[in-house]
């Protein structure tokens, strides 16, 4: 459809970045255009409304979750909350570490960020190993929030991300 291939020329590949061997999918074009934007918010929109998804709030993950997540919450007429990688939160947090390829990372939660029982849609750029959005969902277990369902503008298939974060599934606008 239209407005898919609108996003699909708005996304560049870099051989060879953050490190050999690793074709970056780089989501910075979508943000320069104002028409490719739009469509990445009228498509994840569409999904929530179409599949009958309640929602009390979106949930954007560090950092380029951050980039799509308000715009999609104002259209939704909802909060927005931030996963934040760790220590950049104040007050009170919840903390979930996962494996990185080398080492480990944690991600944050302000604890009264969800309430106990509100419906949850969390979002970021990529889909890749799933980790990120795993430990988010892990998160989101600890504050008793009722997950509906990821959303991603682009998913890397090969690292079957969709099986780990199983059973919740993953919406994505882009496989590759
Ligand atoms: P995962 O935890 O699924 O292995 O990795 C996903 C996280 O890494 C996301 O937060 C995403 O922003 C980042 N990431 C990994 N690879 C890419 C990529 O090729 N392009 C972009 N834009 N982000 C990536």
């Amino acid at each position: 459809e239209e407005k898919l291939q609108l996003v699909q020329r708005h996304v560049r590949a870099f051989p060879d970045f953050p490190k050999k061997g690793i074709l970056f999918r780089d989501i910075c074009p979508i943000l320069k255009s104002p028409a490719a934007l739009t469509a990445v918010i009228d498509l994840f929109e569409e999904h929530v409304r179409s599949h009958g998804w309640q929602v009390d709030l979106i949930v954007g993950l560090d950092a380029r979750g951050f980039l799509f997540g308000p715009l999609l919450a104002q259209r939704l007429g909802v909060g927005f909350v931030l996963v934040r990688k760790k220590g950049k939160l104040p007050g009170t947090t919840l903390c979930v570490a996962y494996d990185l390829e080398y080492g480990t990372a944690e991600v944050e939660i302000q604890e009264d960020a969800v309430a106990p029982g509100q419906k949850v849609v969390i979002i970021d750029d990529l889909l890749a190993t799933g980790g990120t959005l795993h430990a988010a969902c892990e998160l989101m277990k600890k504050q008793r929030a009722e997950i509906q369902g990821c959303m991603v503008v682009i998913e890397l298939k090969d690292l079957k991300g969709v099986d780990r974060l199983k059973p919740h599934g993953v919406f994505s606008l882009l496989q590759y």
